[in-house]
């Protein structure tokens, strides 16, 4: 990896907030803290137990740690030998055992092993990312901001400027893709470069009964017994450039792979993660917290059960369709239930209550100074504004949203008529995935969406989001929509004729429709393009209102952290970290129980013989029937940890991560494999708005019970042959 421009603000150590939780101030072990690649060499790597060095982990000039860390699609992976094979976890991998699951050859029930490379399958839609380098860019993108701009072209401008950086950063390195990230919001930019691997094949995959044992009543939960693992490959032309699928390809040779201690760890171990975290919200103000807790978080827990019940009615009895609907449960469920558990932490812990009185503090601050005071003493009030219009607006705007994401043929509707449009400007003028550079991949994805399409039930979703919209004040919703919903049998009749004759369903639809103008757009008769392209307006006047929020935020927000860090250095101390934006970071914690609730203490190993104990035989808790007889028969190859005399399933820790973070490695002190990570406690699903070490862990799947599985159960021995594990 390289760096071009050295880092751009000073972390020393991280701070832990002492919010008393359950546990009663426990002692920090651990820190807060995702920190961004710039600032490694800033960290003081031994005190906090790692025996490696800044540059072991990350250099510019030579093979280090973050060469062997990819991202998996949303998912964190890594490679675990020279020839691109990379693990990462088994719900990552579950879109494309899905996709390539139908009831004759049903992977996700039982399973999925290439004996060897010719048998590895392509992973339809999976990337494969490596960072490269990064380069802080603030000053050239918010170069382009004037005084006399309104908010929305303060947005426009901006994001410009971000796709202006990334094109030019593209022809300077052909064949790598570009990213400006926002580090803080309108205060720091980095722009990423990326190796983009596109040739993805299935190489492991263990059956939904290990890989998703526990399914959604365990996730976000511990104990837990899931073997949420799978392997892959990444493959690239034979001159080594990203290339998609073909026969001729070979496998990508990462610059470095990690080694994998089949040894594993021990409680109290320092283990550190490196991945990418995807969205956290620690810097925002208590006005958005409350927003979440009112307003947003229980529409999102609402509708999402109602959609999941919807579509499992629809799946019952039927494995074809259940499989064509399995992607979109799981990914529902995970999204609710980890809202579930944000609701209930923010009310149980009084989150925006104890953010409100910090900033009272820091009001406090702003206003002793007449100066600041002149400049910040608004800050909080211009931000809640922005919260108050967005609560009073989100019955129809939530609603609107969802009428694209809770019925796919919608959605595929939708970006039909957004790419037409969006085509007719200059690439760096476009809306997020319609540049010239990604639009082959986003029409790929929708393209994948219609093989899952399921008519029946897509049309009650439909239904189901146009009657909540129904209920909705007539003055708040937009002139088309408030004729759609105007009576139930409207709705009916839209209904009737949208689903009857669309050929939304066909791919050459979807190509003549994108090659179209908006002008022929406007003939088309196909009716669910139709309904599209009536609702566009409604949903441009939305992205226009959005615009110009993101605006006016991202001036308050520029100015918020300006005097907070003011503030903490003349106080506390404190140093801000930047919060997850679906770059590369590293978090370092310990091996470790923790304390849920009063008299409750959670041990930081499960074992196969907790896994037999819950296995009903019922799903999601039917372990295989060899799993028992390797357990009877004592067979625990060299995978066993001494003291449980047992082979360890899952274990606790405290690292700092959130949603993107599945599959990332967990790396022991010395640099090795000694996990992978893939969920949180359902305490710890409030870490997105606030890390504490009372609560937040992290739940990875050891490294031995992903060995002992994958040698033992499933007879893979050349996959751990090609990691080179000791098995001595
Ligand atoms: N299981 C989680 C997810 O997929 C990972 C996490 O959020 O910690 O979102």
């Amino acid at each position: 990896m390289k760096m071009i421009v050295p880092a751009y603000y000073l972390l020393r150590s991280a701070w832990a907030l002492v919010f008393g939780f359950l546990v009663g101030g426990a002692v920090a072990a651990a820190d807060e803290g995702m920190f961004p690649v710039s600032e490694i060499g800033r960290l003081d790597l031994r005190a906090r137990g790692l025996e490696l060095s800044a540059e072991d982990i990350f250099n510019a000039d030579r093979p280090c740690l973050i060469d062997a860390i990819c991202r998996v699609n949303g998912c964190t992976g890594a490679f675990v030998s020279p020839e691109g094979l990379l693990i990462t976890n088994h719900h990552c991998a579950y879109g494309a055992i899905q996709t390539l699951s139908n009831p004759e050859h049903d992977y996700l029930a039982n399973g999925f092993l290439a004996c060897h490379r010719g048998e590895e399958l392509p992973a339809p839609g999976y990337t494969v990312r490596i960072t490269e380098s990064f380069e802080d860019v603030s000053a050239k993108v918010l170069s382009v901001v004037t005084p006399n701009m309104n908010f929305a072209e303060r947005t426009r401008a901006i994001q410009r400027q971000q796709r202006a950086l990334e094109q030019e950063a593209e022809t300077r390195y052909p064949g790598r893709r570009a990213e400006v990230a926002e580090m803080f919001v309108g205060e720091r930019y980095v722009l990423f470069v990326y190796v983009n691997v596109k040739d993805v094949r299935l190489v492991f995959a263990p059956p939904s009964s290990i890989g998703n044992f526990g399914g959604d009543i365990d996730n976000w939960e511990w104990p837990r017994h899931t073997g949420d693992f799978s392997f892959m490959r990444a493959y690239v032309a034979p001159d080594g450039s990203p290339a998609e699928y073909s026969t001729e390809n070979v496998p990508f040779r990462p610059k470095r792979y990690l080694p994998v201690n089949p040894r594993g760890t021990q409680e109290n171990d320092v283990v550190m993660l490196l991945g990418y975290p995807g969205r956290t919200a620690r810097h925002n103000t208590a006005s958005f917290l409350s927003y979440e807790e009112k307003v947003r978080l229980p529409f999102i827990v609402e509708s999402y059960a109602w959609q999941i019940a919807n579509l499992q009615r629809a799946g019952a009895g039927d494995r074809a369709v259940e499989l064509k609907l399995a992607s979109r449960i799981k990914s529902l469920a995970n999204t609710e239930k980890r809202s579930r558990g944000q609701l209930q932490g923010l009310q149980r812990l009084r989150f925006a209550e104890r953010r409100a009185a910090e900033e009272r503090d820091l009001q406090a601050f702003i206003d002793a100074d007449p100066q600041r005071r002149e400049k910040y003493g608004r800050l909080f009030d211009e931000i809640g504004a922005v919260y108050a219009e967005m609560s009073q607006r989100a019955p129809v705007e939530l609603g609107l949203r969802q009428l694209i994401a809770a019925s796919p043929m919608m959605g595929l509707a939708h970006f039909l008529v957004e790419a037409v449009h969006e085509r007719q400007k200059p690439t760096v003028e476009r809306e997020r995935g319609f540049g010239d550079n990604v639009f082959a991949q986003t029409r790929e994805r929708f393209v994948l969406s219609q093989k899952d399409f399921h008519p029946p039930s897509d049309r009650e979703a439909l239904a189901y989001t146009l009657q909540g919209l129904s209920r909705v004040p007539g003055d708040l919703l937009p002139r088309r929509l408030r004729e759609i919903v105007a009576s139930a049998e409207s709705i009916h009749q839209l209904l009737d004729d949208v689903y009857q004759s669309s050929e939304i369903h066909r791919v050459e639809f979807v190509d003549q429709t994108i090659a179209l103008k908006p002008e022929q757009l406007k003939e088309i008769r196909d009716p669910f393009v139709r309904l599209a392209l009536d609702l566009y307006p409604d949903l441009l006047e939305m992205r226009e209102r959005d615009k110009e929020r993101e605006g006016r935020l991202n001036r308050a927000y520029g100015d918020l952290f300006a005097v907070k860090r003011e503030f903490y250095t003349q106080t506390s101390g404190r140093i801000l970290v930047p919060d997850a934006n679906g770059t590369l970071r590293l978090t370092i914690g310990r091996v470790e129980g923790y304390r849920p609730a009063d008299a409750i203490y959670k041990a930081p190993f499960t074992t196969v013989r907790g896994l037999l104990a819950k296995s009903t035989g019922h799903e999601p808790f039917a372990a295989p029937s060899r799993v028992a007889e390797l357990y009877a028969a004592r067979d625990f190859g060299t995978y066993q940890k001494d003291d449980l005399q047992d082979v360890p399933v899952a274990m606790l820790y405290s690292t700092d991560t959130t949603g993107g973070n599945s599959g990332s490695p967990v790396i022991n002190a010395r640099g090795e494999l000694v996990g992978v990570n893939f969920d949180r406690t359902f305490e710890a699903t409030i870490n997105d708005f606030a890390w504490d070490h009372g609560y937040s862990r992290s739940i990875g799947v050891d490294i031995r019970f992903v060995l002992w599985i994958t040698e033992k159960v499933y007879g893979a021995a050349h996959l751990i042959e090609e990691m080179g594990v000791n098995r001595d």
